[in-house]
């Protein structure tokens, strides 16, 4: 087990011992998940949320922003499309609302993408904190995988990124991530690198909590500024985003050192900064790609961040492009494979 001044240590690398570490990652990663990489067919169904993250673009708060929701009908277009090109599984994400009629909505949209498929399509939910019932609900309703990112493991700092008031709770997050696991998903959660006012010491921390909380699977991208939220003010006290892009890989190599057997996203903000940037993340220890399927004409209104990519991709395009991206990345793709976290299979048997 790496202790925590050896971690930090790691995440400081640079020129040649860096190289070493993200070479040992990219090995113990094909030692024991292999060579593929597994598609996640990406849907950002709705923005609207009912959260003022102090980091997001699509925070209530933002008027600036234009809200939709997407139809049924378009959503169960992209999931369509991901099952007919053998992506194997979706993801839905949205903004956070816990209304009924939000609730009932995913459900009925779980039960319906279950049934276009054949029960062949895996789906994962990315919608924030919900009840224990919620949770459960959507779980008997087909989806397996959830994503949760915790932001920050350090509770001073997530109130810096946050509003502190119960409706961005610290201590509910953590419950809600327990929820996730009590109920049966494979669990994913992660953090911004480089948000102002982190250290490589919280940084260690975060992989510690990851590696604590026993999770299975998880994905970090560099923090990115965007001008309409209360965090932009800090942009001169942020590291460059190309260290921002770096100390990401190297925290997506630590920890696959640290959790050989997860499964690890390589973050699209990572593309925001690199064009190459999820290849570069999937030629080290990241197996996991999230092609965009949000209906074109959604995209840019679900700007979490600045510079977000493939704003006017259609899915077909996202496709081809992302094949031969991989393919340069000298990796392989589990079509028509769920790939899901071997971590999840270990920890249960
Ligand atoms: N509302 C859900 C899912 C959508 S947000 C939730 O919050 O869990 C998905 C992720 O986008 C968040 O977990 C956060 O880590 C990331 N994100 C938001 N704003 C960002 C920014 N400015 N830079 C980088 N990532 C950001
Ligand atoms: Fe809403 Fe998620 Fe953005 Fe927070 S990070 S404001 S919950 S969409």
């Amino acid at each position: 087990m790496l202790d925590k001044q050896y971690i930090i240590k790691l995440l400081q690398l640079s020129g040649e011992k860096r190289t070493k570490l993200l070479q040992r990652s990219k090995e113990i990663k094909e030692e024991t998940v292999g060579k593929k990489v597994y598609f996640r067919g990406l849907v950002e169904f709705s923005n609207i949320c009912s959260k003022d993250c102090l980091y997001c673009g699509i925070r209530k708060s933002n008027t600036n922003v234009v809200r939709y929701q997407a139809t049924d009908e378009e959503i169960l277009d992209a999931c369509r499309f991901a099952w007919k090109n053998n992506f194997a599984s979706v993801v839905l994400q949205s903004g956070e609302i816990s209304s009924l009629a939000f609730i009932k909505r995913v459900d009925g949209l779980l039960k319906k993408i279950k049934q276009l498929s054949n029960n062949e399509l895996g789906i994962t939910l990315s919608c924030g904190e919900q009840s224990k019932d919620t949770y459960k609900r959507w779980f008997e309703s087909g989806a397996h995988r959830f994503l949760l990112r915790i932001e920050s493991s350090n509770r001073d700092l997530y109130y810096k990124i946050h509003p502190e008031n119960d409706k961005h709770s610290f201590k509910k997050r953590i419950e809600a991530l327990g929820f996730l696991k009590e109920t049966g998903y494979q669990v994913g959660t992660g953090v911004m690198v480089g948000l102002p006012f982190q250290t490589y010491a919280d940084l260690a921390n975060d992989l510690l909590f990851f590696k604590q909380l026993d999770i299975d699977m998880c994905g970090m991208g560099p923090y990115i500024e965007h001008e309409d939220t209360p965090l932009y003010q800090y942009q001169n006290q942020l590291k460059t985003k190309q260290e921002r892009f770096d100390l990401t890989l190297n925290m997506i190599a630590v920890l696959r050192l640290m959790m050989p057997d997860i499964n690890i996203a390589a973050a699209t903000a990572l593309q925001a900064i690199d064009p190459a940037g999820r290849e570069k993340a999937l030629s080290v220890g990241a197996n996991i790609i999230m092609p965009n399927l949000t209906p074109c004409d959604y995209r840019k209104e679900y700007q979490l961040y600045e510079d977000k990519p493939c704003l006017d991709e259609d899915a077909e395009l996202c496709r081809n492009c992302l094949e031969a991206r991989i393919e340069l990345a000298g990796s392989e793709i589990g079509y028509g494979e769920w790939g899901d976290s071997k971590h999840f299979y270990k920890r249960k048997s």
